[in-house]
């Protein structure tokens, strides 16, 4: 099962991705957690793609492109979610002729619509853990608030440190992920609108402003 999940940074598509992911066992593939892999890791990639990303910028397609198109083709296999990608008209139209080319089927879009002020609320109170990145936690949300350990804030799974992403604490650098979200001209919602007019996925369209529990069942209710 190949599945593309949309949401504006903040509406809980890694979540829910999560969520999805695991109840269907297929390979989570995160185009922004793949970079900070490398950033962490000190590779080639990573000091390419740092500057554009702690700015809140794209990172450019020469780049990206491959490197989504290499971790898809590796999880070929098992199935994959996607989360992150694309984030633009000019990726839909490289993913849509890489999956074309490659006989890879799309099954599911997966879109959480939200407003963009609630998306960039929800931004700042996000927290990492150190140990896995799909172990949600958000100071804003009683399901996923971390726990005090020792007078400090740790992971609510395993306990792990917690880390704010720079980028998420950084006002302008938040705008301008979301200016490009919601361009309908050449940004992610018209990648959104390109694979939702595409022949062959079904898609799932779902309101963010819910608590977690509701839109994971709305998603999943919806698929097979
Ligand atoms: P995310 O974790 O999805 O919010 O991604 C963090 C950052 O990684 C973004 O703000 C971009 O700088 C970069 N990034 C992630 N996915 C893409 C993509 N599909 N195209 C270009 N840059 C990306």
């Amino acid at each position: 099962m190949n599945i593309l999940a949309f949401g504006p940074n903040g509406s809980g598509k890694g979540t829910q991705g999560a969520i999805v992911q695991k109840k269907y066992n297929i390979d989570h593939i995160e185009s922004g957690a793949i970079f900070r892999e490398h950033i962490k890791g000190g590779t080639e990639l990573g000091k390419k793609a740092k500057e554009y990303i702690d700015r809140g910028d794209l990172v450019p397609d020469d780049i990206t492109i491959p490197m989504v198109l290499e971790t898809l083709a590796r999880s070929r296999e098992k199935g994959w979610l996607l989360d992150g990608f694309p984030r633009s008209l000019a990726q839909a139209e490289a993913l849509d002729k890489a999956l074309n080319e490659s006989g890879m089927k799309l099954d599911y879009v997966i879109e959480i619509v939200l407003d963009r002020q609630i998306a960039k609320d929800r931004i700042m109170g996000r927290r990492l853990c150190v140990n896995d990145n799909n172990h949600p936690n958000h100071i804003a949300f009683e399901a996923i608030k971390p726990v005090e350990k020792d007078g400090k804030l740790v992971c609510r799974v395993c306990g792990g440190d917690l880390n704010t992403r720079a980028d998420d604490q950084d006002e302008e650098a938040i705008n301008k992920r979301h200016d490009i979200y919601y361009d309908e001209t050449t940004g992610t919602m018209a990648a959104v609108n390109f694979f939702k007019n595409v022949d062959g996925p079904k898609v799932i369209s779902v309101d963010g402003s819910k608590s977690i529990q509701d839109v994971s069942e709305s998603i999943l209710s919806q698929m097979d």
